[in-house]
């Protein structure tokens, strides 16, 4: 059911043209995930790569968030669903603006609904923005637990940001380690058991 109804949203997205993105798209990125999964992972927008291949966090930003996930016990493969607030590509990599993310954000928004997670990643300041508070600084609310239609939110930096500035990843880990936490209290209080957290 649900993956028929992802089939039938993923067609409706690479025909969008509800916004000025989709001029510039080589295609629309819709998702990539288990759709059953407790988490979800929400980026910005695709870049360069994404826009090529069809798919979410593919390129160096995308092998990081994996790496990343991989030290918390997730994967898209097995247990966490990946979007974006924007599901075409932003020319130049800019930042999608408001009235963009809003054409875009009932998709998002249907997606959440149809996967029903228990915890949220938001990744950088795009994805708060989009989801949670549109003149939301990252920097203010990264690492703090935020409650979005019962849902509970982690906003943490975007990978991209790791690349640019290495430091930043102490901070993400430690973020990672509270939904890791989280994750046992509310979905499976043995998942990564065996390693201390
Ligand atoms: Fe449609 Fe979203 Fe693409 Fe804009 S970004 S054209 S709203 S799918």
């Amino acid at each position: 059911m649900i993956e028929q109804e992802f089939r039938r949203m993923d067609e409706a997205v690479r025909a969008c043209e509800r916004c000025e993105l989709h001029r510039k798209r080589t295609q629309a990125v819709f998702g990539m995930g288990n759709p059953f999964s407790e988490l979800m992972v929400i980026g910005e927008g695709p870049g360069e790569e994404e826009d090529r291949q069809g798919l979410p966090f593919v390129g160096k930003s995308g092998q990081l968030l994996d790496r990343i996930l991989a030290a918390g016990g997730f994967s898209r493969n097995e247990n966490v669903y990946i979007a974006n607030i924007v599901k075409c590509r932003p020319p130049d990599n800019r930042e999608p603006s408001p009235e963009e993310r809003s054409a875009c954000f009932p998709y998002l928004e249907e997606q959440i609904r149809m996967i029903r997670p228990s915890i949220i990643i938001l990744l950088g300041s795009t994805a708060l923005k989009g989801l949670l508070d549109p003149d939301g600084k990252i920097t203010r609310v990264r690492g703090k637990w935020q409650m979005w239609n019962d849902i509970w939110v982690m906003p943490t930096y975007h990978p991209s940001a790791l690349l640019r500035n290495p430091e930043l990843k102490k901070d993400t880990w430690e973020d990672i380690k509270e939904v890791v936490r989280k994750y046992r209290e509310l979905v499976d209080p043995k998942h990564l058991a065996e390693r201390p957290i």
